[in-house]
C-alpha cells in the first residue's frame, strides 16, 4: 500500500488530462444512474481497501472544520469553542478554518484518529465518492486522486464503466 501511496501524486499526473477530459464530458452528460455507479463502486473499494493501511488525507491534507464540527469537538475535549479554535486551528487564505499542522495533530502511530466519533464532516466523507451528484465535484476529485489510493481507483474503474 505505502509504495502506491508514495508513486500516487507521479500517477495523478500522467492522467490529469484524461482524468480531466473524462470528468468534462461526466460533466455535460452524467448517466441517469450516475448516483447508484458511484455508490457501487464506493462499496466496492473500499472492502478491498483498509484506510487504517493508509491515512493519507490526514497525515498530507487537513479537513475544513465548520462551526458545528468545532462545538462538537470543543464539547468532547471540554474545551470552549474557542480555546479550541485557538489551540488547533488557523485561518487559511480562503477563510477556512482549518488544522494549524499536518500530519493532523489527532491521528494516532497506528493511524487511528483519536476523535474518530466526533472528528469533522469533511473526514466522515473523504474523499467523497458516494456522493450524490458526483459529477459536481470534480475540480476536487482530480485534486484527490493525488492523495488518495481509493479515489484514485474509483476514477480509473469509472472511466472504464462509464462510457
Ligand atoms: S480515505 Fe483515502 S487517503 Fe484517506 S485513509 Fe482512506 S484510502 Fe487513505
Ligand atoms: S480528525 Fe481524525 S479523521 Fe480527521 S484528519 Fe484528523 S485524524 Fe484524520
Amino acid at each position: 500500500m505505502q509504495e502506491f501511496i508514495d508513486q500516487l501524486p507521479q500517477l495523478a499526473k500522467d492522467k490529469h488530462n484524461e482524468n480531466k477530459k473524462f470528468f468534462a464530458r461526466l460533466k455535460k452528460k452524467p448517466p441517469k444512474n450516475l448516483d447508484h455507479i458511484m455508490q457501487e463502486l464506493h462499496e466496492e473499494e473500499f472492502e478491498q481497501t483498509d484506510c487504517l493501511h493508509c491515512a493519507n488525507c490526514c497525515k498530507t491534507t487537513g479537513p475544513l472544520f465548520t462551526d458545528k464540527d468545532v462545538e462538537r469537538i470543543a464539547k468532547y475535549f471540554k474545551m470552549k469553542p474557542v480555546k479550541f479554535e485557538e489551540e488547533y486551528l488557523r485561518m487559511d487564505e480562503d477563510g477556512d478554518l482549518v488544522l494549524q499542522q499536518t500530519p493532523c495533530i489527532f491521528l494516532g502511530a497506528d493511524n487511528y484518529c483519536s476523535i474518530y466519533e466526533v472528528r469533522p464532516k469533511a473526514c466522515r466523507e473523504f474523499p467523497h465518492t458516494d456522493r450524490k451528484k458526483f459529477q459536481q465535484i470534480s475540480n476536487l476529485t482530480l485534486k484527490n486522486v493525488a492523495i488518495c489510493p481509493a479515489a484514485y481507483n474509483i476514477v480509473e474503474k469509472m472511466k472504464v464503466t462509464i462510457k
